[in-house]
């Protein structure tokens, strides 16, 4: 579904990707981790295009991102992107947030739109709240407000990045059920976060970042189980978090 071939980026003379290379594959769960700087954001941004690259390759579902001839907003809307922020719009309520790009992008109609953003507004168990406006509800609502709003786009991958960590503790169980429950109906998913009970109950693989570069990608198994196998980076690593 996505794979990058010795990507490297350049933020002017800083080099902040080096020689990433990985596949996730269809109906896939990556999860990927690593400390705090080493590039995780950048990497999953550059797999949405939202940030140029200057090496290597990056193909989404057969498309190569530096093909000249991609229409890079028409691949960006079958990618569904989750931040940590959620970055919905705050003038507009959530039946507004969940159809305006399924109209303005997608060129569906008012009511198609509204059908499909409220069908994935009752998934998320969020449909009373659909008249309501971002600032009158929890972070964990907004999160999964912004969550169907991604899937309204009917995405063929989700991206996430750290959709939990601006969330008070007890709100972050809400958004993670949201996200397993996507990934048991077989959601191809990227996610980048530090909620290793996640990576645990349906990650398939784990990246582990470092300054830039992709240090270890193997199975959850591998990554947990064997942890006499991980890197020193790795090890130092999970031994704080876990
Ligand atoms: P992570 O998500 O793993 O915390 P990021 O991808 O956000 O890491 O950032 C990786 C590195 O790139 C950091 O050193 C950060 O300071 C730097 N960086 C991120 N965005 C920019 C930018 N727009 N311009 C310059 N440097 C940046
Ligand atoms: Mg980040």
């Amino acid at each position: 579904m996505i794979e990058l071939q010795h990507v490297s980026k350049w933020y002017g003379a800083f080099q902040v990707l080096t020689d990433c290379t990985t596949t996730i594959n269809q109906g896939e769960v990556v999860v990927i981790c690593g400390p705090s700087g080493s590039g995780k954001s950048t990497l999953i941004k550059t797999m949405n295009a939202l940030e140029p690259f200057q090496e290597g390759e990056i193909t989404v579902d057969g498309v190569n991102l530096h093909d000249p001839k991609t229409k890079l907003p028409k691949l960006r809307a079958r990618v569904g992107m989750v931040f940590q922020n959620f970055e919905l719009f705050p003038h507009l309520s959530v039946t507004e947030n969940l159809t305006l790009a399924q109209i303005q992008v997608l060129n569906r109609s008012a009511d198609e739109a509204k059908v499909q953003g409220l069908k994935y507004l009752d998934r998320v168990g969020l449909i009373a709240q659909k008249d309501k406006f971002p600032g009158q509800l929890s972070g964990g609502q907004q999160q999964r407000v912004a969550i169907a709003r991604a899937l309204s786009m009917d995405p063929i991958v989700m991206l996430f990045d750290e959709p939990t960590s601006a969330l008070d503790p007890e709100m972050v169980g809400e958004v993670l059920d949201v996200m397993v429950n996507l990934a048991n109906e077989g959601m191809t998913m990227c996610c980048v976060t530090h909620e290793m009970g996640f990576a645990r109950k349906v990650g398939n693989r784990v990246i582990f970042m470092d300054h830039g570069r992709i240090i270890e990608d193997c199975t959850k198994e591998e990554f947990f189980g064997n942890p006499d196998a991980r890197s020193p980076r790795a090890k130092d690593f999970l031994s704080k978090i876990l």
